[in-house]
């Protein structure tokens, strides 16, 4: 048995095509139904559909072989003991700071608003800047404007949820996309298996070299 941890949505989305590289088909569609395991063109392979933020729980306590994750939730996640043997470079963004278009320029003890606590401490820790980070989980947006942070740090894409709530983006902190990421018992234990898909995915994936 092989499973497959991946969150539902853009990254599901964006990997089906990686994962038929691997000839790895989901019979069930997550959008369509509400099962957590979805069966696939092989008895053996299952697909475990979980929040994001849980995907690298899940490989790391080997409950997942594999998994799908965006480089923000394993870097805030700390997962040290796991492989990440490829960049997917899909569902690619910035981790970006954000504040009122208005605002002045940050301070050196500021307070922030994000779900990346241990990020966002880490980089501005890095600038000489002292920053009490308060935790939230959704609507990072708000904060600002309502006077709960100077500055936010999230995801940014098209900048447009931003410019929605007069926010605009500041410093990029770095670019993120999703990787493939394995428990490294089950990289010993099914190694050929594991093998196999990696290969197939990589094969898969533009070539990076000219
Ligand atoms: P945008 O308006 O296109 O800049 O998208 C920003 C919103 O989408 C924010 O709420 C982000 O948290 C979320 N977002 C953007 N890119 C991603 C991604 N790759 N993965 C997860 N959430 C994302």
């Amino acid at each position: 048995m092989l499973t497959i941890a991946i969150s539902k949505g853009r990254i599901y989305e964006e990997a089906l095509p990686l994962l038929a590289a691997a000839d790895i088909i989901p019979i069930d569609d997550p959008k369509k139904c509400r099962k957590l395991i979805l069966d696939t063109n092989h008895p053996d392979v299952k697909l475990v559909i979980i929040r994001a933020t849980d995907v690298p729980t899940f490989v790391e306590y080997g409950a997942a072989d594999m998994g799908i994750a965006g480089k923000d939730v394993l870097i805030e996640h700390g997962a040290q003991s796991l492989y990440e043997p490829l960049d997917l470079g899909i569902s690619t963004c910035r981790l970006m700071t954000a504040a009122h278009k208005d605002a002045p320029p940050l301070g050196r003890r500021i307070r922030v608003a994000t779900k990346y606590v241990k990020t966002a401490q880490h980089y501005f820790s890095s600038q000489g800047i002292q920053a009490e980070i308060i935790k939230l989980y959704g609507s990072m947006e708000l904060a600002p404007l309502v006077g709960l942070a100077d500055c936010i740090v999230d995801l940014v894409d098209t900048g447009n949820t931003l410019k929605a709530n007069g926010l605009e983006p500041k410093d990029l902190i770095m670019t993120i996309s999703s990787r493939l990421i394995v428990n490294k018992a089950s990289m010993k234990m099914k190694h050929q298996q594991i093998q196999t898909v990696i290969e197939q995915i990589a094969s898969a994936l533009p070539s990076t070299t000219p």
